[in-house]
């Protein structure tokens, strides 16, 4: 990565500060946290760390609950593995003909966070993953910052196939794709859904609100409390705005504990 701006470096503290870390490293902040290795920031007692944290068992020991947990998460797994042979070489929108890859979504099934945004960019589509490219990285960020790994959230997209040049998805490509996407939702049933960016929130709200008017409100879809926040990609170029990804970050953190994730 190149030297930052002054405003880019702006943006990342602010960022820190609304996740609630009140000293960073010394060290580039955009490097990857490193726990154990002393690069991690000092959280406030405010911080998302009071969560409990996923442990890789699962939560608790050997109790029923685990059990059902577990049969649950096979399903899931069944289900979404099921679905994807369904769309399997999917043509159904004229998207298919621009696509390297399509890009089913990935993550934990049984995960309690889901995060949408709109569609594959020209990495993703040559991955055939879900935010591999730049706007990436600020996920994977904010997903550590909420002190998860991406193997323990899921990320999907309204479309699963890149649209040319990176315009956003027409409204016909929406309509045909999103039934893929209610199905995930429906199968992986999150605790709650952060929506990335104006085209994931408006879809998924039917609305034309702006982004802008829509986050700092918690809507619901489908019984789920769904928190609307910025789009990375609109991060890396705005990077100022990092302050208010946090916040978003923030009530749904909230909205699991309460949840009692
Ligand atoms: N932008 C998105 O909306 N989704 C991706 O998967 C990558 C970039
Ligand atoms: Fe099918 Fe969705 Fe791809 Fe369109 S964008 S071809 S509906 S998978």
């Amino acid at each position: 990565m190149g030297r930052m701006t002054k405003a880019q470096l702006k943006g990342i503290l602010e960022f820190y500060k609304a996740m609630g870390i009140e000293q960073v490293p010394r060290v580039s902040p955009l490097k990857e946290p490193n726990p154990g290795q002393g690069h991690i920031p000092t959280l406030s007692k405010r911080g998302p760390h009071e969560l409990p944290p996923f442990s890789k068992g699962g939560r608790g020991g050997i109790s029923n609950v685990g059990i059902i947990k577990t049969s649950s998460l096979n399903e899931k797994k069944k289900k979404l593995s099921l679905l994807r042979e369904k769309i399997g070489d999917c043509k159904k929108c004229k998207l298919a003909g621009g696509r390297t890859n399509l890009v089913f979504g990935e993550g934990n099934p049984d995960a309690e966070i889901l995060f949408i945004g709109e569609a594959p960019g020209r990495e993703e589509d040559l991955q055939g993953r879900p935010f591999v490219g730049d706007a990436g990285r600020i996920l994977t960020e904010l997903i550590e910052w909420m002190r998860f790994k991406r193997e323990q959230v899921f990320i999907a997209n309204i479309c699963k196939c890149r649209p040319p040049g990176n315009r956003d998805p027409e409204e016909d490509e929406v309509r045909a794709c999103i039934p893929y996407l209610k199905e995930q939702i429906e199968t992986i049933s999150p605790k709650v859904i952060l929506a990335l960016g104006r085209v994931s929130a408006q879809n998924l709200l039917n609305t034309k609100t702006p982004i802008g008017k829509l986050r700092g409100n918690v809507y619901e879809y489908g019984g789920i409390p769904l928190v609307p926040t910025f789009h990375p990609a609109y991060i890396l170029r705005s990077p100022g705005e990092r302050r208010k990804m946090g916040e978003d970050a923030r009530v749904a953190l909230n909205l699991l504990r309460r949840k009692g994730a």
